[in-house]
């Protein structure tokens, strides 16, 4: 029973890394530098007094605790605050102090910045919002106007983690991969800039970050099959200043790019010269850690998985290390050329992904415990690295999770891999998952406690090799059987045993002894992101739907407050007027919430995405939380026989899953395909899913990649998964039909 959930809960967590909907429109035009000169500088003053963020103010902002200048709260992006007004003798009168509501739903994952009395933050669609800090007062809302068919490249939801500010601009990836700068006090577009090609399923959701003059932006788009890179461009001019590629060009020719040399020397040679990634980009992209080591003057890249996940596929003949796949990367401040990295995956398998967030921090691990600066990260993988922020080298590597995949790590940094995790030879249950046992979640470093505050996973995933003589048709770019472990009947008692099985954590890491001093467990993964203060607390909300804090030396639960939605952002932290504020975005999406609909289902209504700040004496309230109350039922009988529902489970696990959430069970992101009126005729499933009638929503046509018998299976499989759950009781049979009509 116990592997039978297993493959089921893996199921799940297959899908959660993959890509939304379908392909985009083929033939919008590439424009890697094409400056979009929608500006609309004319007449508006240089905004001296606004976001006047320079280089001098970053690299001293822990001697400015009162703003929060950048995506992880200054350059080291430790995301801990000297602020101390909130602590243990206050956090009683800790209260709303305000709500904002973005009014949009989908999933909210970014961290405010705040300068001067001035936040700056972003919801879903990209948009950008300018709230007065101490009242949320809305000074100015600029909507990128992303199309819905652009949400469809999307793997994880249409979210953005953040802008950077300097020298009076607001800059902002934009989901559909442009880089913008705002005016500070208007909003008005200064520059805009295509970063990606716009015929490829590029994404960017991570915030970009600011140094000497430059923005630095990657972009996303792994699961469905590119090519990753970052770029740096000029604040003032939006002129790309330079590029540096994660993974060589597919033909391995210079590409004009900081990275040519680089590639040239070291990464071209480990992979061969046929499969997949010579079509498909290979992955590597970096699309949420991009960190300025501002000591050093070097940029550190996370870099990704590779493009598909399955190396026999993506790189058949060779046996190399794929370069630079899953590493740490750093690279000339200025220049962009290279000056070392460590890859944590060598060849990436199974997702692992070193994207994750990465901070820099002195640490007495030099001779006679003298302070060295490293690099912490704590990527998907599992391991806990600790690598010398100058020279690159490895100074530890510890597992904080039980994993399947590794039992160590070598004394040349490579782990030690499990290898039926790679032969496949027989399917394989890989902890951690694809999820990652830490994903874009922030985690927080305390100098105080010389601890890290990790959100942590615990979700595993069944690997099963395709089968050549048995092809599914999919919008994944993967390489392994999506349906793996997919029963057509769900056991009994199988909803309930998936639901415990994910779980996570809070960790509080020791990176000197390589431990964890204490833990508090979740029943259910993906839980927020971690900030911790110089009073001694940690704050963190959970999948729950509460901020909570805790005792940074012991993990003590000292407080608590509820929100409405179920958060997975960071809280931060700043202070206006001598008054310390809390705030911390919260909805409901993401693409944990979108594809674990089995787990979360009933947890949240689709909340829209909400900042909430909290100060002391706050006497504010929070919104009451959305009425879900839809009416479950099946709105057709029965379809096809067993085969054909079959074959719909297949191209449901290939294609509608990563949204719609596996088994066809919805969070309430996305519409519950079970209770949908779509499935009530051939026809309105027709509609949407062959014509694209609902394409400006993000549900776009399938017509196109699947022919009408594979779309009439995928409708099959649904509606037998409502009768199933009127089976399980779970919901109501039609009025007029009888809960015993044609259940099964
Ligand atoms: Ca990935």
């Amino acid at each position: 029973m116990i592997t039978k959930l297993l493959s089921l809960t893996s199921l799940c967590v297959a899908l959660v890394v993959s890509g939304c909907g379908g392909n985009s429109s083929p033939d919008t035009v590439e424009g890697e530098t094409t400056s979009s000169s929608s500006g609309v500088q004319g007449g508006a003053e240089p905004a001296k007094s606004l976001a006047a963020v320079s280089d001098a103010r970053l690299a001293a902002a822990l001697d400015e605790p009162q703003q929060w200048m950048t995506y992880g709260g200054s350059y080291d992006e430790t995301r801990h605050s000297p602020l101390s007004k909130i602590n243990r003798d206050t956090l009683q009168d800790l209260g709303i102090g305000w709500v904002y509501d973005m009014k949009k739903p989908r999933g909210v994952e970014a961290t405010p910045i705040v300068v001067d009395g001035v936040m700056y933050v972003t919801g879903s669609w990209s948009v950008v919002y300018a709230l007065d800090a101490r009242t949320g007062e809305e000074l100015w809302v600029y909507d990128p106007e992303v199309s819905g068919e652009d949400a469809a490249k999307g793997c994880c939801d249409v979210v953005n983690r953040g802008v950077a500010v300097y020298e009076g601009k607001v800059f902002v990836g934009i989901f559909d991969g442009r880089l913008e700068a705002l005016d500070a006090k208007t909003g008005e577009v200064v520059w805009s800039q295509v970063t990606v090609d716009q015929s490829k399923p590029y994404t960017i959701t991570g915030a970009p970050r600011v140094f000497k003059d430059k923005v630095i932006i990657g972009n996303g788009g792994a699961e469905l099959g590119v090519r990753g890179y970052v770029t740096a461009y000029d604040t003032a001019s939006g002129d790309l200043v330079w590029r540096f590629y994660t993974v060589p060009n597919p033909n391995k020719k210079p590409d004009g790019a900081a990275s040519d040399d680089i590639l040239a020397k070291l990464a071209n040679e480990t992979w061969g010269d046929t499969g997949a990634w010579t079509t498909d980009g290979g992955g590597g992209t970096v699309w949420d850690a991009i960190v300025y080591d501002s000591v050093n003057d070097q940029v550190l890249l996370g870099v990704g998985n590779g493009s598909p996940w399955n190396a026999s596929i993506r790189d058949p003949e060779g046996d190399g290390d794929n370069l630079f796949l899953s590493s740490i990367v750093a690279v000339d401040a200025d220049t962009g050329s290279y000056r070392w990295h460590y890859q944590t995956t060598p060849r990436d398998m199974w997702d692992y992904t070193a994207t994750q967030p990465i901070l820099l921090a002195d640490l007495p691990l030099g001779e006679a415990g003298a302070p060295r600066r490293v690099v912490m990260q704590a990527p998907k993988n599992g391991f806990f690295y600790v690598i010398d922020a100058k020279s690159g080298d490895l100074i530890s590597a510890d597992a904080f999770t039980d994993m399947t995949w590794a039992t160590g790590v070598d004394e040349n940094g490579r782990p030690i891999e499990v290898p039926e995790a790679r032969s496949l030879s027989e399917d394989f249950a890989v902890l951690p998952g694809p999820t990652g046992a830490h994903n874009w979640h922030p985690m927080s470093y305390s100098p105080d406690t010389g601890l890290v505050y990790i959100p942590t996973n615990i979700w595993p995933f069944l690997y099963s090799r395709p089968d050549p003589n048995d092809p599914v048709k999919s919008n994944w770019n993967v390489g392994y059987r999506e349906d793996a472990g997919w029963p057509l009947e769900i056991p009994a008692g199988g909803i309930e045993g998936m639901r415990g099985m994910g779980g996570g954590s809070l960790l509080a890491w020791d990176p000197v002894k390589g431990q964890a001093r204490w833990a508090v467990p979740f029943p259910v993964p993906f839980n927020g992101g971690t900030l911790s203060v110089a009073s001694g607390l940690v704050f963190q909300a959970n999948k729950g739907g509460e901020l909570v804090a805790y005792d940074a030396e012991t993990g003590e639960r000292v407080w608590s407050h509820g929100l409405v939605g179920g958060p997975g952002a960071a809280p931060m932290t700043y202070e206006v007027d001598g008054e310390q504020y809390l705030s911390i975005l919260s909805g409901w999406g993401s693409t944990i919430a979108m594809v674990y609909g089995v787990v979360f289902e009933d947890a949240v209504g689709p909340e829209t995405g909400r900042v909430i700040t909290f100060k002391l004496g706050g006497q504010g309230e929070l919104p009451k939380p959305l009425e879900t109350g839809i009416a479950r039922s099946p709105k057709s009988q029965p379809l096809g026989d067993e085969a054909l529902q079959a074959k719909g489970l297949r191209l449901f696990a290939a294609n509608c899953q990563w949204c719609h959430g596996a088994f066809a069970i919805s969070s309430g992101v996305l519409p519950d395909l079970r209770w949908s009126a779509i499935t009530s005729t051939e026809a309105s499933w027709d509609a949407v899913l062959r014509d694209g009638a609902l394409s400006a929503n993000g549900m776009v046509s399938f017509g196109d990649r699947l022919d009408k018998e594979e779309t009439d299976a995928i409708r099959a499989y649904v509606v037998k998964q409502a009768w199933d759950a009127v089976a399980r009781g779970e919901a109501d049979a039609p009025a007029g039909t009888g809960a015993d009509v044609g259940a099964h």
